[in-house]
């Protein structure tokens, strides 16, 4: 089997508004300029792939991602056989720095692509299950404090368990939405923060220190990425885990926030990691060091969010049941692409049984949403 040609579709699917994620640094994500990609292969298998690339978080947008694809991916990759992903990771890896969401794109078409050749999905031959199900939270935007504990009241009666808050915004009002939410959902469901970076070193301990009141468990990414040993010492300052989301691309930051002890968690994505084999070799490395994983979210739509959901359904590293995933792309978007719903439920991604990444696109819609 070899590569023939790869196709990239720009697409923006509209985002619900009254979902519509607020961040510390991040800005607020109302549109998703994401771009799909077709592997196509000279024995009719055609893989599947999702950039869910934001310009915000990696300076990578459907513009740049096909750029890439057509210039430096494509012309590297026809003629390979496609089942040879790793080499062919390695090889595109090196094409050119960073933008690994683009990357990931790719390589996530070409277990697609081996999935289907071998009529399995993709979560076998990555060495089959460890969880019948991947446990995942709800992210609550940051709003107003009544309007996220609505938005937190309707995910617990969605059947979400654990879920997250978006702070880093101004820590008065960071500590009021997370009170808020605290007392909408109770004592039993899981809380965490998320502060995409946007505190100060001393805004990001004092707050934290005053989020105890709310008994969080966990603070995601607390201050910015430009400075590991000073996250290291927010680690220090404050008592419930750091998970890094921004600072960890690559398994070389793993290997910097490791040395520095500046986290606890590691917020692994397929399109940060540049693919699901790179993603797992972080997983391995954390658990290596006795880290652990969580898997992250750029609001995938279906084809993204059933790689991560293979990703995590098939790695020990990944500790899902103690810090749930963020596999909820789907909920945040008026449609999707695919042809049939992926089994995500509110508190429990799965993937189908189907081979490889288990998704088929519908045409139709691809016309309906593609950017022209
Ligand atoms: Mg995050």
């Amino acid at each position: 089997m070899k590569i023939t040609r790869i196709e990239t579709i720009p697409i923006s699917v509209p985002i619900k508004p009254s979902l519509a994620i607020r961040s510390g640094r991040g800005g607020t994500h109302t549109a998703s300029p994401f771009l799909l990609v077709k592997v196509h292969t000279d024995g009719g298998i055609i893989g599947l792939g999702e950039a869910s690339c934001t310009p915000r978080w990696s300076g990578e947008d459907q513009v740049t991602g096909a750029h890439l694809i057509r210039t430096y991916l494509e012309p590297m990759l026809i003629g390979e056989n496609p089942l040879e992903i790793e080499t062919l990771t390695q090889k595109f890896r090196l094409a050119f720095a960073g933008n690994f969401f683009t990357k990931s794109a790719v390589e996530m078409a070409l277990w697609d692509i081996a999935g289907k050749a071998a009529g399995k999905p993709v979560y076998e031959l990555l060495g089959g299950k460890v969880r019948e199900f991947v446990p995942t939270k709800w992210s609550v935007s940051g709003v107003d404090p009544a309007k996220a504990a609505e938005i937190a009241t309707w995910a617990v009666a969605q059947g979400f368990k654990a879920m997250k808050v978006k702070v880093g915004i101004n820590p008065d009002g960071d500590v009021a939405r997370v009170r808020a939410v605290r007392e909408a959902i109770g004592e039993k469901t899981k809380l965490g923060v998320d502060a995409n970076g946007g505190w100060s070193f001393e805004d990001a301990v004092k707050t934290i220190e005053r989020l105890g009141e709310s008994k969080i468990y966990f603070a995601e990414q607390p201050i910015g990425t430009e400075d590991v040993a000073l996250l290291a010492e927010v680690r220090k300052k404050i008592k419930v885990p750091v998970i890094a989301d921004e600072s960890i691309y690559t398994l070389q930051d793993a290997k910097t926030l490791v040395r520095l002890h500046a986290a606890d968690v590691f917020s692994i994505y397929v399109g940060k990691a540049g693919g699901v084999g790179p993603a797992r070799a972080i997983a391995a490395y954390a658990e290596s060091v006795g880290l652990k994983c969580t898997v992250g979210s750029n609001l995938e739509l279906g084809i993204g969010s059933a790689a991560m959901t293979h990703l995590a359904l098939a790695t020990r590293g990944i500790d899902a049941e103690s810090f749930p995933c963020d596999i909820i792309g789907p909920f945040f978007y008026e449609d999707d692409v695919v042809l049939e719903p992926l089994p995500i439920v509110p508190g429990q991604a799965r993937a189908t049984d189907k081979p490889g990444l288990g998704v088929e696109l519908n045409e139709e819609k691809i016309e309906r949403y593609r950017v022209r």
